[in-house]
Parts: C-alpha cells; sequence; structure tokens
C-alpha cells in the first residue's frame, strides 16, 4: 500500500480551523495546507467555508488550485479594504498605469522630436525630464519606445516644436 499523504498526520487549515477530522479524501486539504492556516480564515471570514465547497465541487479538479487561490485573494483583499476589496487594487494599478502612459507617450513624443528633427540634446523642453531623456538616448537615431497604445510612426512631417499632447 502507498504511503499515505501527510495530511493524515495533521489535519488541513480547514479541519483544524472547523475542529473537524481531516479525512483522507478531505476537498480542502491540498489547497489549505496547516502551515497557511491565515489562507482558510480569510476565505472562511469572507465567503463561508460551506460556499467554498459548493464552489470546489463545481469546478473541475485542475482548476480548483486556481480558485482557491482567487478566492484567498479575493478575501485578504476584502478584508484589507472592507468597501472596495480587489477592486480598490485594481483601480490604483488602472490609475498608475495612465499616468505611466502619459509618462510614456511624452518621453516618445520627446524622442520624436530628438530622432525626427534632430534638435540638439540640449534644447529641452522646459526642462521636462529633459536629463533622463536626452543625454544618452538622443543620440542613438531612430530609437523609438513601442508600446501597444502607441503606434506613432516616426514621420518626417512631424509638427515641429507643437505640444500636440
Ligand atoms: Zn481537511
Amino acid at each position: 500500500m502507498a504511503s499515505s499523504s501527510s495530511y493524515s498526520n495533521s489535519p488541513c487549515a480547514a479541519c483544524k480551523f472547523l475542529r473537524r477530522k481531516c479525512m483522507p479524501d478531505c476537498l480542502f486539504a491540498p489547497y489549505f495546507p496547516p502551515e497557511e492556516p491565515q489562507k482558510f480564515a480569510n476565505v472562511h471570514k469572507i465567503f463561508g467555508a460551506s460556499n467554498v465547497s459548493k464552489l470546489l465541487n463545481e469546478v473541475q479538479p485542475h482548476q480548483r488550485e486556481d480558485a482557491v487561490n482567487s478566492l484567498a485573494y479575493e478575501a485578504e483583499a476584502r478584508i484589507k479594504d472592507p468597501v472596495y476589496g480587489c477592486v480598490g487594487a485594481i483601480s490604483v494599478l488602472q490609475r498608475q498605469v495612465m499616468r505611466l502612459q502619459k509618462e510614456l507617450d511624452a518621453t516618445n513624443a520627446d524622442l520624436i522630436r530628438y530622432t525626427c528633427n534632430e534638435i540638439p540634446t540640449t534644447t529641452t523642453q522646459g526642462g521636462r525630464r529633459g536629463d533622463e531623456g536626452g543625454s544618452s538616448m538622443g543620440q542613438s537615431s531612430g530609437f523609438y519606445y513601442h508600446s501597444a497604445w502607441n503606434n506613432d510612426p516616426c514621420e518626417d512631417d512631424y509638427p515641429r516644436g507643437d505640444k500636440s499632447m
């Protein structure tokens, strides 16, 4: 007989939390190891153990680990931020992406001006990011930082000195 898994020695975090005997076929045991008691505590507090059990039975076994990780992530976020939960984290990251996108657009516009109009690197747009972008990147002609949001080619008739953004 093959050696039974280590779950039989110590109950999984779920069974320990719920004060019940952890059976060899425990649904929670593979995803809630005894070393991570907080993981189940969070999920139980937010979703309830019976709901988690129902959900795990509804999804395919190979999807259960991802489902549990998603529940654990959402539960932790909801405990940290009871109003917004993980939506709070998402909106912070979205704002960060938008801010960085604007910064990238501005830097790309600078690069286009440097490479297409051959403006000396000492000339900066009122000192805006002049030291970071101008000194080294201006020398390599044709350098252009591509991104999914910015497909403007390096055109010859790019408006000279016109701040279009
Ligand atoms: Zn168990």
